[in-house]
């Protein structure tokens, strides 16, 4: 295995030579739908730092959005995708099907939120387990609505592009779009246009009058919900929001899904974003972090509600793939035996000392915000005005970038910095990174 010196070093300019050689032949290649945050190319990587072709070292803040939680290329993990490529690569669990698949389900049951019976099914990406929730809410309820939120992402497919709120670039010209979804407020306490301090509440209220004037509760199979928000800005909803949402829609016979792809397994600094409000959802969808890297995902939820999906209605050609259930295995002993929901905590903690003194001396940070190792700044004009700032986004994002940090940007209105570092990160190479955070905002602000 390749080791990695934990240090930032910069050989050439950002992107550097090589890196531009292969943007070129990107550009002769790949769609141009396809587009990339930071193009420089990378050669190896290993816990917080990618190394690119030309022997830049840059210190990752993004974990390529939310995967890496466990360090980029975890040595355990590494070790069970070689192990299990070399026992078989795939034989589709529909067909002839293998344990490492059942024993994460049985690690997802006794992980998400809720002691009761579970089941799960494993899928590929994000966007189909979203996707799959939704079938298996409607066959369970019998009805065909589904409500999701304001700033809501839940992917790319047909179906989730119609949940996922923002147009561009997710959802122009790609429609027309599923039918019977709908859009509610969202509780975003940063932009409420109500009484501030009451923001849980009449957030609740405008979507449950909303939700019965527009559909109607009796014809509502599911509500889908980010804990936290992602791309949408990492909106963090007020205490009891969601708690109430939970509780009105058992009082109403729909199923609470709570979409996790993002917020789940130590991101938020519990194990699910859900645990922070004690809430339990119905079904929860789960990938991004799951496997250290590889492609999983799934929905797991009450079993009754999981079996009441006839035989072959779930599944896929590689969904729940040996080799990817093998990395989760790995990834989640990681979690589990290096405590990395305690040491997302200590990541908020350094991450709020440092954001909150930037804020002090620059009032365009608007807001900070998020929880455990998700935390985000909101840009605005400043000096009283809080109207979205994404030029001064993007310029303290290329800065960053220039200096070998990665950094990622979210927000329907595209003025957020958001920062999800791997979880064995060194408090040193965090340090290093806000250093160059706030060398951005001087340069900049
Ligand atoms: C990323 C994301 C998805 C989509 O996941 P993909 O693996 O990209 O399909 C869905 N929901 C949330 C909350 C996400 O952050």
């Amino acid at each position: 295995m390749s080791v990695v010196e934990q240090r930032r070093h910069l050989a050439t300019a950002i992107p550097g030579p090589r890196s531009q050689q292969l943007q070129d032949r990107k550009a002769a290649s790949v769609s141009a739908g396809v587009s990339t945050g930071l193009p420089v190319y990378v050669e190896r990587a290993s816990g917080g730092i990618l190394v690119d072709v030309d022997g830049n070292q840059l210190i990752d803040f993004g974990s390529g959005i939310a995967v890496t939680t466990v360090g980029a290329s975890n040595p355990r993990v590494v070790e069970a995708v070689q192990r299990q490529a070399a026992d078989f690569t795939h034989t589709c669990f529909m067909v002839t099907p293998y344990e490492e698949y059942v024993a994460v389900c049985e690690k997802l049951a006794e992980l998400t939120p809720g002691d009761h019976e579970k089941r799960s099914a494993l899928f590929n990406s994000g966007a189909e387990a979203v996707e799959n929730a939704v079938k298996i809410a409607r066959a369970f309820t019998g009805r065909q609505a589904v409500v999701a939120f304001d700033h809501a992402y839940h992917g790319r497919t047909n179906l989730t592009m119609a949940l996922t709120a923002k147009a561009m670039p997710y959802k122009q010209g790609f429609g027309p779009f599923a039918s019977e979804v709908y859009r509610a407020p969202m509780a975003y306490p940063y932009r409420w246009v109500g009484d501030a301090a009451r923001v849980a509440e009449e957030a609740f209220e405008a979507f449950a009058a909303q939700v019965h004037a527009q559909i109607g509760e009796q014809n509502v199979a599911a509500v889908v919900i980010e804990p936290i928000q992602g791309e949408g800005g990492f909106i963090v909803p007020p205490a009891g929001w969601l708690r109430r949402i939970a509780d009105w829609c058992r009082e109403h016979g729909i199923l609470l899904v709570a979409d996790e792809v993002q917020t789940g397994f130590c991101r938020t600094g519990d194990w699910f974003a859900c645990d922070h409000e004690g809430v339990v959802p119905d079904l929860i969808t789960t990938a991004k972090g799951i496997a250290g890297g590889l492609p999983l995902a799934a929905v797991t939820g009450r079993a009754e509600v999981m079996d009441s999906v006839h035989a072959g209605g779930l599944g896929g050609t590689y969904g729940g793939n040996p080799v990817a259930c093998a990395a989760a295995l790995a990834a989640i002993e990681t979690m589990e035996s290096e405590d990395l929901c305690g040491r997302a905590r200590q990541v908020e903690e350094l991450f709020r000392s440092r954001l909150e003194r930037l804020a002090d001396k620059f009032d365009v940070v608007g807001e900070i915000r998020g929880r455990g190792a998700m935390l985000a700044i909101e840009l605005v004009r400043g000096g009283g005005d809080t109207t979205p700032n994404p030029d001064l986004t993007r310029a303290v994002n290329a800065f960053c970038h220039g200096q070998g940090l990665v950094t990622l940007t979210a927000g329907t209105y595209g003025n957020v910095l958001r920062f999800l570092p791997p979880l064995t990160i060194s408090d040193e190479l965090l340090h290093e990174g806000l250093d160059i955070l706030e060398q951005a905002f001087v340069a900049h602000a």
